[in-house]
């Protein structure tokens, strides 16, 4: 395994980290949950991200009760977990004091832990005070309830705002944002966080490196029975995949196919590998419904080198079409 430090924390985080959106309390077996955490933090991962909302608690629950019988040193992993749908009541839900507070509350009651490493914020809120939020995150921190606070889905905009809300009062910034990032999705890992990081010391762990399994080649003709995009609650998947853009995306997939080939790799292989090509993204969030899946994406690690080549990363721009940075 590879690791980095978030940002400028001395945190190291593995550069692959195990995600239970989609899959935990909901996709798959309590036992095959248990059994890809196993080979993840066999292999290395020591990063875990859950949220509030991920199968309305079903998954921090579920996460919890494997940690606790695995009796893993809880030094040896770090937790995260998400805020902001906690619950269908207006004040159950979004960034406020109280949210924040009752939100830990409730994840850590689910973890059955006393801490975790990381409370993130799912999203921004705007209909809350930035001055509020740094302040409650701040809190949580200060109870020992969390180590460090980051953003999910903020623009670069809020995120300096957090950070310059922290200064005036003293409070604790922000110390990592996740986005989604994949070949698809570029703009804001690779054109704002560079500049979070130089500027601020932000770190970035991203989410989604092969789209919900897009990337993976598995909906070239068809879509799969045993897949995300025919789960209950996934038809927005489906939709997406067989739509004009879909049908291009999978189009430019067919050529990104013939790069792995070359290499010897998985089309999943080489999307992960690529988003871990520059390190001011600190890791990746994957997730997996079978041993094979996770098997094969832990091992896009070894492909990190070889792909940080200059008419490599060329050559797949060309394909894509959409690099934000030309
Ligand atoms: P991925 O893009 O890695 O998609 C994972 C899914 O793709 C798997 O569940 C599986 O679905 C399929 N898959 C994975 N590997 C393969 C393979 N080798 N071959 C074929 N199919 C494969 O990540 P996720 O979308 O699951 O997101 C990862 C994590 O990121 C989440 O668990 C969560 O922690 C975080 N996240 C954060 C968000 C945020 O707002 N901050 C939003 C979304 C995710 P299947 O077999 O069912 O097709």
């Amino acid at each position: 395994m590879l690791y980095r430090n978030l940002g400028t924390s001395g945190l190291r985080v593995s550069v692959i980290g195990f995600g239970t959106w989609a899959t935990f309390g909901n996709q798959i077996s309590d036992d095959l949950a248990e059994e890809l955490l196993t080979i993840a933090y066999e292999n290395g991962v020591n990063f875990f991200d859950t949220a509030e909302v991920y199968a309305a608690g079903k998954a921090e629950i579920l996460l919890g009760n494997i940690l606790k019988k695995k009796k893993w040193r809880r030094s040896s992993y770090i937790i995260s977990t998400k805020l902001f749908w906690g619950g269908r009541a207006e004040t159950e839900r979004g960034l406020s004091r109280k949210h924040i507070i009752e939100g830990i509350n409730g994840s850590l009651q689910r973890l059955q832990m006393s801490y975790v490493d990381i409370v993130f914020a799912n999203k921004s809120d705007p209909t809350t005070s930035m001055e509020e939020i740094v302040r409650a995150f701040t809190q949580v921190i200060s109870d020992g309830k969390a180590m460090y606070w980051g953003t999910s889905r903020w623009s670069s905009v809020e995120i300096c705002e957090a950070f310059s809300v922290a200064r005036q009062y003293n409070l604790i910034p922000p110390t990592v944002e996740q986005a989604e990032y994949h070949f698809f999705q570029r703009e804001m890992v690779e054109t704002q966080i560079p500049y979070l990081h130089q500027r601020l010391g932000i770190g970035s762990i991203s989410w989604s490196p092969l789209s919900c399994g897009v990337i993976s080649g598995k909906y070239t003709d068809a879509i799969p029975c045993m897949s995300r995009a025919q789960l209950k609650g996934f038809s927005w998947l489906k939709e997406k995949i067989i739509s004009e853009s879909g049908r291009r995306q999978q189009a430019k997939l067919m050529e990104l196919q013939i790069i792995a080939d070359r290499f010897g790799c998985s089309l999943s292989q080489l999307a992960i590998a690529w988003c871990l090509r520059f390190e001011a993204n600190n890791g990746v969030l994957i997730g997996a419904t079978s041993t094979e899946q996770l098997m094969e994406n832990l091992k896009s690690i070894k492909l990190i080198p070889q792909i940080t080549n200059l008419e490599v990363l060329n050559e797949i721009d060309n394909i894509l079409g959409n690099s934000p940075n030309t």
